[in-house]
């Protein structure tokens, strides 16, 4: 049996705004109605959900103009989908589907952001689901599909559409879409396989130069350790002489520390002597007071005392003849052993006679 497409699901495509669905039964389907009910529409959403990649062809500017876009009474709507249904496809379809007895082929746009497509549920690529009909005989470019105008044309086909069609009858269009993708892939591949080789020039590139910093990196970490290992002596230098001189500084402060105690020491000494001296001088201020009176009392009995003496040598020469003769030696003899104080000379010069 060959495949069979059994239903077609619309739902919110072109004028379709609520999900329609759409029984192709065994035998002649036909969809009848007036102009601009849509028929065309369906045909459309056939071939869209076939994976139609041109929006001008389904009669739109861009393929979001599939989707429903309201009417004076219906707002409109932000995603289409239509779902086809494949009965005895068990054997046709390609792998992974090739056991599948059924396939749901279904395609759904949301505004903005492009199709998706899914295959019995799985999502799918475009090319994937293009390949299946293809590969079906059959598909949205597919001359089975007899569009308005489309029997002239193909009366008066050239002899490249001709073979198109007649290739398509033989069933080899999948496999020449099959080619098609192999050299595209096989394009692809050059490209990135000379994509490659630039990129491989590139590192080789990349690669020189790294090598250069791998060397200069490693000349770098052996003059490093270098300058560490000098760095480390440095300061271990710097420590041993900073070490040697907290210790002579410590010496000087112990040094200072005991000339300090000395120093506390003999000021409480002084400070004490100072105190005693202190309390002691009164009393020598009192002696001293006492001293210099004496001693004016001196001055003046002496000065009397020499004036008695003056007399009394006066006297002495008056009586018995020059004074050269008075034995002075005595007189001072006297003098010291006698208080001359108490003794007046009036007296010694009487004594001495
Ligand atoms: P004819 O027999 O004249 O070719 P038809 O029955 O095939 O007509 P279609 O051409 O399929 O009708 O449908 C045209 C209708 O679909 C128009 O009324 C148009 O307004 C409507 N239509 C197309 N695109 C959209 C859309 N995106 N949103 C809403 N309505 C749309």
């Amino acid at each position: 049996m060959p495949v069979q497409f059994s239903r077609i699901r619309i739902a919110g495509f072109k004028s379709f705004a609520e999900p329609a669905v759409v029984e192709i039964l065994p035998g002649l389907t036909g969809i009848v109605g007036p102009n601009g009910c849509g028929k065309s529409n369906v045909v459309e959403a056939l071939r869209w959900a076939m994976g139609e990649t041109s929006a001008k062809s389904l009669r739109g500017g861009e393929m979001d103009d599939v989707i429903f876009a309201g009417t004076a009474a219906r707002a409109a709507r932000n995603i289409a989908e239509v779902t086809l249904r494949l009965d005895e496809t068990l054997g046709s379809a390609p792998s992974p589907f090739h056991e599948a007895p059924e396939l749901e082929i279904s395609r759904r746009i949301e505004r903005g952001n492009g199709s998706v497509y899914r295959i019995n549920g799985r999502e799918t690529r475009a090319r994937d689901v293009q390949t299946l009909f293809n590969d079906l005989a059959t598909g949205a470019h597919s001359s089975g599909l007899v569009s308005q105008g489309r029997v002239g044309a193909l009366v008066a086909a050239k002899p490249d559409e001709r073979r198109l069609l007649l290739e398509e009858a033989a069933g080899i269009t999948g496999l020449h879409a099959r080619r098609h993708e192999a050299e595209l892939k096989l394009r692809a591949a050059e490209a990135n396989l000379e994509r490659a080789e630039d990129l491989r020039g590139q590192l080789d590139v990349q690669l020189e130069s790294l090598k250069r910093q791998a060397r200069q990196a490693n000349r770098y970490r052996a003059i490093s350790g270098l300058v560490r290992a000098a760095d480390a002596e440095l300061m271990a230098l710097q420590r041993a002489r900073a070490e040697a001189l907290r210790a002579t500084a410590n010496a000087a402060f112990v040094a200072a520390q005991a000339a300090i105690s000395d120093f506390t020491i003999r000021a409480t000494e002084t400070a004490t002597e100072a105190t005693s001296a202190a309390a002691a001088l009164p009393a020598f201020r009192a002696g001293e007071g006492e001293a210099r009176t004496a001693l004016e009392r001196h001055r003046i009995a002496g000065e009397a005392l020499a004036a008695e003496f003056e007399a009394v040598c006066s006297a002495l020469a008056r009586r018995n003849g020059p004074l050269a003769s008075i034995d002075i030696a005595r007189i001072l003899e006297v003098l010291a052993d006698r208080h001359f104080l108490d003794v007046p000379f009036s007296s010694l010069a009487d004594g001495a006679t």
